[in-house]
């Protein structure tokens, strides 16, 4: 009779086993283009963490607290609005959930370019530190509750604007970041905790974007501040929210005075304007 007893209860928790998948829950609710989209998950994976896999790029998942996952996907003016699949994958099993990806109309900025500043290109040593900053995917999460504002400058640029430049229509381009204008020098702070991941000086050869800081705020989540005209931190230094990083400039490709935030989830620029407020968790 026991071992009837014990089979069937094997088979009981195979069928609830195999029957499992994982709960998922995505904030917002009702994102728009730009958003970055939350995606809680929880099962029971024994501590293997999940991804998530959209449109063929996969995400990784990091460990919340026992048994709750949580996965960021970037959407950006590049995004197709509409229906996103997010299928979520583990030892748990497979599950896919659908959310709608709001429209949104972006402001649009006719730029004509001189030709001295059509011809100014980056160096490929300012390219590869961002890409390498962009691409980290520390475990650990640096960042808590809604983001600072890391200039007390007005925004002189949103995030997501389209522009023509010279009369034709920038295909990639879209503004991956938010630009603050005060006076030269005027301090800037780091917009939440992490780690300085990235100095990067116009003597080292970052011509277009300008004296740089990047700043790694953990699993994924990186910001660049950059056209700076002083550093008050060093690579390897961790910073905390509000903390002065360094001074606003117009170096590199720069008209004036100002500051230029880019922050990346999953090395993709999203608006900031959600993490700055409500907050990311
Ligand atoms: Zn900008």
């Amino acid at each position: 009779m026991l071992p009837i007893v014990a089979t069937g209860i094997i088979f009981l928790s195979a069928t609830a086993s195999s029957a499992q998948a994982y709960s998922v829950q995505v904030t917002p609710t009702r994102p728009v283009l730009g958003d970055t989209l939350s995606v809680k998950i929880q099962g029971s994976s024994n501590g293997v963490t999940p991804t998530v896999t959209v449109d063929g790029t996969t995400y990784q998942a990091f460990t919340l607290s026992p048994n709750t996952y949580r996965a960021l996907i970037p959407t950006s003016p590049n995004t197709k609005p509409g229906r996103m699949t997010l299928a979520v994958s583990g030892p748990d099993g497979n599950n896919s959930i659908a959310v709608n990806i709001g429209d949104r109309t972006f402001n649009t900025q006719y730029i004509t370019l001189s030709s001295d500043r059509a011809g100014l290109e980056g160096t490929d040593y300012e390219f590869d530190r961002l890409d390498e900053l962009r691409a980290l995917r520390t475990p650990q999460r640096y960042w808590n509750g809604p983001m600072a504002k890391p200039s007390t400058g007005y925004i002189s640029s949103v995030y997501g604007n389209r522009r023509y430049y010279n009369g034709v229509f920038a295909e990639d381009y879209y503004h991956r970041g938010v630009d603050y204008a005060a006076g030269n020098g005027s301090p800037i702070y780091a917009p939440a905790a992490g780690r300085i991941a990235l100095i990067g000086k116009v003597s080292d050869g970052f011509v277009l974007n300008g004296n740089t800081i990047g700043i790694d705020h953990g699993q994924g989540v990186t910001s660049v501040m950059i056209h700076l005209s002083g550093f008050a931190v060093n690579e390897g230094d961790m910073v905390e929210k509000g903390q002065l990083i360094g001074y606003m400039g117009a170096t590199g490709f720069a008209t004036g005075p100002n500051l230029h935030w880019g922050l990346f989830v999953n090395d993709i620029s999203v608006d900031p304007v959600p993490w700055r407020y409500e907050g990311v968790e």
